[in-house]
């Protein structure tokens, strides 16, 4: 019989799952659960092979209560993809901060759960709801391992001189203030696979990964270890984002709570959701709406594309110095894997940097590919990303040892 691993991502109100059957990397199924905990709760559920989404409406209260609705849907006559539930063998869970305790996946217990729930001030947003996956799948799977996996472990490999700001020390001292940086799941996978697609041993590379999704970061990795991201303490910082602002002069925080009359909570608001593409642009979060409106003549909509390309340009250049060289610049997540005349618009002009797209070449969305120039001195990737097949495989190889 197979190895079947369930991968959880629990969000403040929503769980995403896969299951994998590890003895081939197969994906048996995988689903969405939204509103988990406010009215309209609904389940939408894809099988292997399935022609049609399942969509299941009813309300669930909590997390707990969407667990168990998605493990009965997993084993259910009419939408299952398994006979009963001893047929998971291991449960991976993405649990976004796991501040310098951990720099690699680990087997759950509850001095690990102990250390999710320290970090609840540092990911206020995030924690908690991971946490709360964790707790419903072992209340509900009590015999089985169960594996935490952090969005921050691959960037522990950054040295001080890299994670450090430039604040009182004893800041860090008393409240671990420091760069930890996210998304290192899909920053590893992607370093992964552009090692392989440049044909070369991981520790012979120079790589630039630049994950763009509603969230963004940009990480310089050299010989497979991160030395630089520009996420910080927390996901706010580095790029402008669908709805964060991403780097801005410090000052202004405290600028903004004064003239807007605004309390921590709400200027963390204002920062996390207010602002970034949304908040320049006035048109949305989303990229693809922008780039319309954009098309269509808007000019602060043009003004926001430029003003996003501008701050990913200044980190590749940063980046790029920071390497003292580069082989390749990996373009991941919904924006870089499919937005193509926002990576256009990225490569422009970075010919003396020996970056170079074809124009044609690029004109793909969701496939590896290497869109540069044949001439261009520096590769330009495109990887789509697969954080929940680097959560399974972390899974299987711990619940194995
Ligand atoms: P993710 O967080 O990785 O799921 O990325 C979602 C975001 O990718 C969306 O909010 C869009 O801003 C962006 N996106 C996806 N497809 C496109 C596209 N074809 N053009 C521009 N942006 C896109």
């Amino acid at each position: 019989m197979g190895f079947n691993v369930l991968v959880v991502n629990c969000g403040s109100s929503s769980i995403k799952y896969q299951v994998f059957d590890m003895t081939d990397e197969r994906v048996l199924a995988q689903g969405l659960m939204d509103r988990v905990g406010i009215p309209g709760t609904k389940l939408t559920h894809k099988r292997e092979n399935g022609t049609a989404d399942t969509i299941i409406q009813k309300d669930m209260s909590d997390h707990s209560q969407g667990i168990k609705l998605v493990l009965e849907t997993l084993t259910s006559a009419e939408h299952g993809v398994i006979k009963d539930l001893a047929e998971i063998k291991a449960v991976g869970h993405r649990v976004v901060h796991g501040a310098d305790y951990f720099a690699g996946s680990v087997l759950i217990n509850a001095e690990v759960k102990q250390v999710i729930q320290d970090c609840f001030d540092i990911a206020p947003l995030h924690n908690p709801p991971n946490l709360m996956g964790i707790e419903a799948c072992q209340y509900l799977m009590p015999d089985i391992p169960h594996v935490a996996v952090f969005d921050t472990a691959f960037h522990q490999t950054m040295e001080p001189a890299h994670y450090m700001y430039a604040l009182p020390y004893e800041l860090y001292e008393k409240y671990k203030v420091r760069r930890y940086g996210f998304h290192g799941t899909s920053h590893y996978y992607v370093t992964q696979r552009a090692a392989a697609l440049l044909n070369k041993a991981l520790e012979d590379t120079k790589i630039i990964t630049l994950h763009l999704g509603n969230g963004a970061s940009m990480a310089a990795i050299d010989g497979g270890k991160v030395i630089n991201t520009s996420m910080g303490y927390t996901p706010l910082e580095g790029l402008v984002m669908g709805t964060r602002c991403g780097d801005i002069d410090p000052y202004l925080v405290i600028f903004i709570m004064e003239k807007l009359n605004l309390n921590p909570d709400e200027v963390n608001d204002y920062l996390n959701k207010k602002s970034g593409a949304l908040g320049l642009s006035g048109v949305s979060s989303d990229f693809r709406d922008i780039t319309e409106a954009a098309e269509a003549g808007n000019q602060r909509a043009q003004l926001t594309l430029q003003v996003y390309v501008n701050r990913v340009k200044f980190y590749i250049g940063a980046y790029m110095a920071l390497l003292n060289g580069c082989d390749g610049i990996v373009f991941t997540a919904g924006l870089g894997e499919n937005a193509i005349d926002i990576r256009e618009m990225i490569c422009e002009d970075l010919g003396f940097l020996g970056i170079k797209i074809d124009k044609e070449k690029n004109k793909t969305r969701g496939k590896e590919v290497d869109v540069a120039d044949d001439d261009s001195r520096v590769r330009i990737l495109v990887i789509p990303t697969n954080e929940e097949l680097v959560i399974a495989r972390d899974t299987y190889t711990i619940s194995k040892a």
